[in-house]
């Protein structure tokens, strides 16, 4: 028997000491299955509602692609827990748009974007109602009403409140409004109005947000989330991926949404826009958007994660796949760039054995 510190070196020694073939396949497959089993591990963790470390937060963004089917199957657990095989859909409407005052690089809409993309004042009452009427159509749960700008005005505030107070009147559907920074007050009085929802993003990380803004703050956002909660409306919160960001900002993002203790965190994948600053930006693969997706369902097991803005471009065929860690979805486009058809997403989700959910939660 060989002793410590008397190993064999030479060439012929070596090759004596081969290990047979049998042996050395037995243990590369040992080693895949072993790895596999580290995602079904992280699953456990977060079904257990403890928080991954950053190595192994690191451990999911950083997969092969040979173990993403092991990756997704994991997050499909901790999806299928809480969620089952349910989505939940969503239509957005972009009811004032462009001219805005602040500098988001990642957005058509904003002072410094030369996107020539349609720009219009509050839409009328009778388009946003019709728009409801659409999203219903579609078996979206929620309509959300969007507007461009740093923030709205109290007179805003009272000509949306009107209208949703209409829209609750005359559609089955819950109302979300994403509406830019927003005091408690005014939350108060959307909620009053019958708004069950508002969103407001982080967007990225708290150290990586000044490259992405300059006109307002990271604590502005958290900020406009918490008087959000505090008026008791729930919280729809998340991101953007593929802005430049490095792995660590994104765990920084999972983990300031799981501390805010969101409801909802859409995550969207960049498209870039000509005309904006970060037109050129096209780092995103599909693979990353689904490891993406997977982390922020380990860290925010219970929530509901949305494949938002970016679907259809980054993740192209592999959208479907995106459904094994989300369990929500945009139907008829975003903002202002278009998306995938209702009819042709319902098709998509029933094909791959998940479930529409259209029953309307109930308010808060
Ligand atoms: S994301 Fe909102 S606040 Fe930022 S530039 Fe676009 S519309 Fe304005």
């Amino acid at each position: 028997m060989l002793k410590r510190g008397n190993e064999p070196t030479s060439r012929s020694t070596i090759r004596r000491a081969s290990i047979p073939v049998e042996t050395a396949w037995l243990f590369f497959w040992n080693l895949l299955w072993v790895r596999a089993m580290d995602y079904h591990k992280l699953a456990e963790k977060s079904l257990r509602g403890e928080v991954l470390t950053r190595q192994e937060m690191g451990s999911v963004l950083g997969a092969p692609a040979g173990e993403i089917s092991s990756l997704l199957n994991a997050a499909l657990r901790v999806r299928q827990h809480f969620w089952g095989r349910k989505v939940h859909l969503h239509m957005l409407t972009n009811a004032r748009s462009g001219l805005c005052p602040e500098d988001c690089h990642y957005c058509s809409q904003s002072a410094i974007s030369q996107a020539p993309i349609a720009k219009y004042p509050l839409l009328s009452r009778e388009t946003l109602l019709e728009g409801a009427q659409r999203a219903k159509a579609a078996r979206a749960v929620r309509y959300c009403i969007v507007t461009s700008g740093r923030g709205p005005t109290d007179r805003d505030i009272e000509t949306l409140a009107a209208i949703v107070r209409d829209i609750r009147q005359a559609v089955e559907i819950n109302i979300c409004c994403s509406l830019g920074l927003m005091t408690e007050g005014q939350a108060r009085t959307l909620k009053g109005a019958g708004v069950e929802r508002v969103n407001h993003n982080l967007n990225t990380s708290r150290r990586f947000h000044p490259a992405i803004c300059s006109t307002h703050t990271y604590d502005d956002r958290v900020r406009t989330v918490e008087n959000v909660r505090r008026a008791g409306l729930s919280t729809c919160c998340g991101g953007i991926v593929g802005m430049g960001e490095t792995d660590d900002d994104l765990m920084d993002l999972a983990l300031s949404l799981r501390e805010l203790d969101v409801a909802s965190i859409p995550v969207n994948f960049l498209h870039p826009i000509p005309g904006t600053p970060f037109e050129g930006y096209r780092e995103l693969t599909p693979e990353r958007c689904l490891k993406v997706l997977c982390l922020f369902r380990f860290v925010n097991p219970a929530k509901e994660i949305r494949v938002a803005g970016g679907r259809e471009l980054n993740l192209g065929s592999q959208q479907a796949l995106a459904m094994y860690p989300a369990n929500s979805l945009f139907v008829d486009g975003y903002l202002t760039t278009p998306g995938q058809a209702a009819a042709d997403t319902h098709r998509m989700i029933e094909a791959h054995g998940f479930e529409i959910d259209d029953t309307v939660p109930p308010s808060a």
